[in-house]
């Protein structure tokens, strides 16, 4: 065996962090570390800002969202990168981009200011900015993972290609991916775009597990928690809080 095999290590990628990490998407990032440690697995978290080295290995694919000028100021080094995403969304990688890195994964984000900032076209999306911001708590139902809790705040309104499948449909609070079709987010493939914060993943496990188990399968080829008795007791007790917080935001 291995030294790989033995600690089971698991490559997550923190995509520009610097400018892209607004509204608490940080937590993101330290819920699939713990979740992996706790589940017997080793992460290790790679941060990636422009002009640093790609990461060798990669297993998984966090993104965060930022200001219009945040997104502008990315936008030639995610071109450079285009590639290498777009190969590793189309070998199954899954990836997580909210909000800014969402549209940015799109086709184009047209900011309110009259900036066209082209998107990588990973996802069948297209954004326009309008003066009016989308801002509050945002609950959808989603078929894959139930009910989905967290917080928006955009001024881009994100419209799906035909045929592109929605990540849910907005219920009881908050205006999605547009305020016109009641649709939030999207999927593609193994790569979801969401216009959540919140943060996203510590109110909702299940979307955790999806990347966790979707990551450790491609690179192991089977999901298979050694975490001991402390350690499942240590995750029930987060996913408890995590059920009463998003109890909190759907009453
Ligand atoms: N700047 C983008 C917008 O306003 C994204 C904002 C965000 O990531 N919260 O639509």
């Amino acid at each position: 065996m291995t030294s790989d095999e033995l600690s089971r290590p698991i490559d997550v990628v923190s995509l520009y962090p610097n400018d892209m990490n607004i509204y608490g998407d940080w937590g993101n990032v330290l819920t699939i570390e713990r979740r992996l440690t706790l589940y017997g697995f080793q992460p290790r978290v790679h941060a990636y800002n422009q002009g640093d080295a790609w990461p060798e290995h990669v297993d998984i694919i966090l993104g965060g969202g930022g200001q219009d000028t945040g997104q502008e100021k990315i936008s030639d080094d995610l071109f450079k990168r285009a590639d290498t995403l777009r190969g590793l969304a189309s070998q199954g990688v899954p990836m997580l981009m909210i909000c800014g890195l969402y549209q940015l994964f799109g086709d184009y984000f047209d900011t309110v200011d009259g900036n066209r900032l082209p998107g990588i076209g990973i996802l069948g999306v297209y954004t326009e900015g309008q003066e009016h911001r989308m801002i509050g708590n945002l609950t959808e139902s989603s078929d894959q993972f139930g009910s989905i809790v967290g917080y928006e705040n955009h001024s881009g309104q994100t419209f799906l290609r035909d045929g592109v499948q929605a990540l849910g449909t907005v219920e009881h609070e908050g205006t999605g991916n547009n305020g016109v079709d009641h649709t939030e987010g999207a999927r593609v493939g193994n790569v979801i775009g969401t216009y959540m914060h919140g943060s996203l993943l510590p109110k909702n496990p299940k979307i955790s597990d999806f990347l966790i188990r979707t990551a450790v399968t491609s690179r192991y080829g089977e999901f298979k928690p050694t975490g001991n008795a402390e350690q499942r007791a240590q995750l029930e007790h987060i996913d408890a809080i995590a059920t009463k917080a998003a109890k909190v935001v759907m009453t």
